[in-house]
């Protein structure tokens, strides 16, 4: 089956759908982004990916594209034209194009561009990947200072991954000025002691909507949360670790920097933690 995208107003077959080369989001990396999953058809706290686009569009000075009920439709709209039981839709919002490369921010007519599109993930909640828990690596995190606004500037994310794919792990955690920030597409825990250690929200780290989620599933399941800066070598002499995203979930972490953690399985809490956050993001989808 063809998949069916949006494109500024527009559901095209991918093959038809086409934005400018003059785009910003293409030239400058001028856009910004959600990843919204998709469970039984429906849509995983699609309020709080609203709220932060909202949020990034605002830091960036950037046009909405849309009302937030249009948004939904659109959402909505997709996973049904492309049957998505399970799976991501990503959304993009660039500055638009204005038919040239300045540097200077078009003036206010020229309209942000709009993108979605579905990835159909059979399987994601209950994911291989999840069941044997991810080996990181650390590496120094060279991002830019904004990191709290969720632009489309993944270069080195991606070169992280690709460090990590080549250290033989799944996935690198990033390091700056002796403590972690967090990991290249999700947020970094680790639990020692029965105590979730996770670094606390800044312009450092993205506010994660599954952080968010899950840090206050943990507190109703009255676990002990501690909210600050935290080394490698802490995460290295944890009992467990895990990672939180919106495609991922609760991602148990079994192994950092070559060292397992525990027995070297996915430890009780974040395996619990997964448990809950699927059972109410299941219950509360819309
Ligand atoms: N940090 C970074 C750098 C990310 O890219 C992501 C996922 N986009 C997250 C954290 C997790 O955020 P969320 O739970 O909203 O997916």
């Amino acid at each position: 089956m063809t998949r069916t995208v949006y494109v500024n107003g527009e559901y095209l077959p991918e093959t038809e759908a086409t934005v400018s080369i003059f785009d910003r989001g293409f030239l400058f990396a001028d856009a910004v982004y959600e990843v919204t999953s998709v469970l039984d058809g429906k849509l995983i706290d699609f309020e709080g990916h609203a709220v932060r686009l909202e949020r990034s569009l605002n830091e960036l000075d950037m046009q909405a594209p849309c009302t937030k009920e249009e948004l939904l439709e659109i959402h909505r709209k997709l996973v049904e034209l492309n049957g998505i039981e399970e799976g991501l839709i990503y959304l993009q919002v660039s500055r638009g194009s204005d038919g040239d490369r300045d540097f200077v921010f078009p003036s206010e007519d020229t309209k942000p561009t709009l993108v979605l599109f579905t990835q159909n993930k059979p399987g994601l909640a209950n994911s291989s990947a999840a069941q044997k828990g991810a080996k990181v690596i650390s590496i120094e995190d060279i991002r830019w200072g904004r990191r709290d606004i969720k632009t489309v500037q993944l270069l080195y994310p991606s070169m992280g991954k690709m460090m990590a794919k080549a250290a033989g792990a799944d996935d690198a955690w990033m390091i700056e000025d002796g403590y972690v920030t967090e990991g290249t597409s999700n947020n970094a825990y680790y639990v020692k002691d029965g105590v979730i250690v996770t670094r606390p929200l800044s312009n450092d780290i993205l506010h994660g909507i599954t952080r968010k989620a899950v840090l206050r599933l943990a507190e109703e399941a009255q676990m002990k949360i501690e909210e600050r800066l935290f080394t490698i070598d802490e995460a290295k002499e944890a009992d467990e670790a895990f990672t939180t995203s919106a495609s991922a979930f609760v991602m148990p972490v079994v192994e950092v920097d070559g060292v397992a953690l525990g027995d070297g399985t996915p430890g009780p809490i974040a395996k619990r933690l997964r448990e809950i956050y699927l059972e109410e993001s299941r219950a509360q989808a819309i």
